[in-house]
């Protein structure tokens, strides 16, 4: 179906390869091997027109005039540098170009030219640094039209690029039609052909919105379709287990053995995945709970209906520490309640750092069937575990184990496919969820339990850092509170930010450190340190032996420490607000008032403000959106999508939107684009097999 690049004209093997450290690799890449901008060389200024703005922004500009003072200079075997002033009636521009032996032999003095670059204020007069120029700027049209700017790789030029995407035009048939009719028309769109030729060669601005528009469209829409279709399949295959039988009476036990109610949310969740795992088709769902809205107990009643039914419940997290807590927790919540038949509920713990005889016990205990809960790590998805009758699998904190929860399936004895839960407390808007999860079913987990005292949140600059350490230690003495201290470097490198080590050094050495005034226990930990380790300072802090627990991010996810009540990030400019926030979730879990002092420069105001103002992981994520602007920000590479090539999530929202609405009037339709469907399954990559 592809044709190969060296069908063009111009490449060969040498071209070929430089074009796959692009990705591209055959012709029909190379032609959706879009622009990241253009250069717009119609924009002819006179030098007195030319504004600081134009100087400070770089903004590249085109200059006609006359040339004088032509020096060339020969530095080494590789350098050449040609200088000469550019004079029109309003002013003039020292131009300096590298190499250009070539080009330069044709100017000559007094010779009109245009060029074409960024203005830069040197010490006696503006300055313009190896401009693209002609010699003939009244005839030359096409120098003056609108010029692609392509990724390149090493040994690619952008003229090269130009000249082949030119040349793979020449050879190729109308480029194929991707989009229903219907939409086309209903959107108002150019064909795919035209979107197409626009985009490499656009004659004005209005042709690269129209083109850019429908191909970042098609682009979200195909996507969201094939999500959708993924999504449908799963659901249509009959074959799963039915868990309609478990015995409601003990699910109603333990709900009643906890020590509190489950929340309005809590409840409607459970009835979501009630549903799904009561019917023969597979339960593919997404839990999406900001942090500290209690999604652990839903976990446990989903992994309790199924081992009710004489299934295997396999819980996985994403840290060693936060796997070992889940344990301990599960443990104890299990404690009082017993199989139909008597038995206690049996609980596995696998992880990587396990010491190799207790490793041993607990791959033969899953083997043999005599779990019925197992919690690890990624330790569970690794050669040597044989399932016996997975029936559901969990994955905590926003892991997407994705195409690796099918090797599970592959090494359990019975062929049966488990129900699947996802629980990620990533605060995301619904439409992005939408894409990021498109082949699941999500629940949102709302509201958070009530007896808790909302995280007081303060914002101070660095120089109340003493005063900060002192409150802490006061707290630390009089309530017996613990403090996490966060931060964002482990060593000192040459910025000014805080590294943990240089201040776990200094607070617990220097005399004048409270702590040390006050034989304050302290724990360090960070990413640099083995699992082993990391899991025994957490340890120490989770048992309550240290008070004071110096850290990085390491600390994020998941982990429940009562009575940490005070969290104190320093340097906070440097994290995300969606981050902050998580970070901030790891305090306000026990019924004493919790702060979280956010430590940081002048400049970051409106971040922090919305920090101090909001608890609300979504509301934080959408404000953060708004003032960062695009990016990876959620982390699409976790996604398991492939990478877009013209959509940006995070700023082609209004599109998004379209692009959704129309995919779910077809799927309501879908009788109507029969072939459209079967063309769209043949394209489905097999990267988003999740
Ligand atoms: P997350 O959603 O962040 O995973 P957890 O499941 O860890 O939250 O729950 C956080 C804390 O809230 C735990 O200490 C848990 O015992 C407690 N909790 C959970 N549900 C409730 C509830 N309905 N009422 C009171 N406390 C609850
Ligand atoms: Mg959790």
């Amino acid at each position: 179906m592809t044709t190969p690049l060296t069908a063009i004209s111009g490449i060969q093997q040498t071209r070929a390869k430089q074009l796959e450290a692009l990705g591209v690799r055959c012709v029909e890449d190379l032609i959706t091997l879009y622009p990241r901008g253009y250069e717009f060389r119609a924009n002819v200024k006179r030098i007195c027109e030319i504004t600081g703005a134009d100087i400070t922004a770089q903004t590249a500009i085109t200059l006609i005039g006359t040339i004088s003072d032509v020096k060339s200079k020969y530095i080494r075997s590789n350098l050449t540098i040609t200088s000469m002033r550019l004079s029109d009636m309003t002013g003039s521009v020292v131009i300096t170009m590298f190499n250009q032996v070539y080009n330069v032999k044709k100017l000559y003095p007094n010779q009109k030219i245009a060029v074409f670059g960024n203005v830069t204020q040197g010490v006696y007069s503006l300055e313009m640094n190896n401009p693209a120029f002609t010699i003939n700027p009244d005839n030359d049209r096409d120098f003056f039209e609108i010029k692609p700017i392509y990724p390149l790789s090493a040994g690619l030029s952008q003229n090269m690029m130009r000249k082949f995407i030119k040349n793979a035009f020449a050879i190729t048939k109308a480029p194929k039609e991707n989009l229903p009719s219907d939409i086309i028309e209903k959107r108002r769109f150019p064909s795919r052909k035209t979107a197409l030729i626009n985009i490499h060669f656009p004659k004005n601005e209005a042709d690269i919105c129209a083109a850019r528009k429908r191909l970042v469209y098609e682009e979200l829409f195909i996507i969201q379709l094939m999500l959708m279709l993924i999504k449908t399949d799963k659901k249509a295959a009959d074959g799963a287990i039915s868990f309609a039988n478990s015995d409601n009476g003990i699910i109603d036990k333990f709900i009643r053995s906890l020590p509190f109610e489950l929340t309005a949310g809590q409840r409607k969740v459970w009835q979501d995945i009630i549903i799904d795992m009561n019917s023969t088709k597979a339960m593919n769902r997404l839990v999406l709970g900001d942090v500290g809205s209690g999604k652990t107990v839903v976990a446990v009643l989903a992994m309790l209906k199924a081992i009710l039914c004489g299934y295997t419940a396999v819980f996985m997290a994403p840290t060693e520490i936060l796997a070992r807590q889940h344990y301990s927790n599960i443990n104890k919540m299990l404690d009082n309640i017993t199989m139909p038949g008597g038995d206690k509920i049996k609980i596995t713990l696998l992880t990587g750092s396990l010491p190799l005889k207790e490793k041993r016990q607990a791959l033969e205990e899953i083997k043999q069937g005599f779990s019925h809960i197992i919690i690890g790590t990624h330790a569970l998805i690794q050669a040597g575990v044989t399932f016996r009758r997975p029936g559901i699998v969990i994955t905590d904190e926003q892991h997407r184990f994705g195409v690796k929860q099918r090797e599970i399936l592959q090494n359990s004895d019975d062929n049966i496919s488990p129900d699947v839960l996802v629980m990620s407390a990533t605060p995301i808007p619904r439409t992005l969820a939408l894409v990021l999860y498109g082949d699941l079913d999500i629940s949102t987990l709302k509201g958070k339990p009530s007896q808790r005292k909302p995280v007081i949140t303060l914002v101070r600059q660095s120089d109340a850092r003493e005063n900060i350490y002192k409150w802490a230690t006061d707290q630390i003495t009089r309530k017996n509170a613990q403090v996490y201290i966060v931060h964002p470097l482990i060593e000192q490198g040459e910025s000014d930010m805080l590294s943990v080590e240089e201040n776990y050094k200094k607070m617990t050495t220097d005399a004048n450190s409270p702590f040390v005034e006050k034989k304050i226990s302290t724990g360090l930990v960070h990413g640099k340190m083995s699992a082993k380790d990391k899991a025994s300072v957490m340890e120490d802090f989770v048992n309550g032996k240290t008070s004071v627990l110096f850290s990085t991010t390491v600390i994020e996810v998941g982990v429940d420490v009562p009575k940490a009540t005070i969290m104190i990030i320093e340097n906070a400019e440097r994290f995300g607000l969606a981050q902050l926030h998580q970070l901030r979730g790891r305090v306000g879990r026990g019924a004493d008032q919790s702060y979280c002092v956010l430590v940081t420069r002048a400049s970051d105001g409106p971040r922090m403000k919305i920090m101090e103002q909001s608890n609300d992981g979504f509301e934080i994520s959408e404000k953060d959106l708004e003032l960062r602007g695009p990016g990876d920000f959620f982390g699409t590479q976790q996604s398991g999508l492939p990478p877009f090539k013209i959509a940006n999530l995070y700023s082609d929202t209004d599109i998004l939107k379209e692009a959704q609405q129309d995919a779910l009037l077809l799927e309501k339709n879908i009788s109507e684009y029969d072939d459209y469907i079967k063309y769209i399954k043949s394209i489905i990559p097999s990267k988003i097999s999740l």
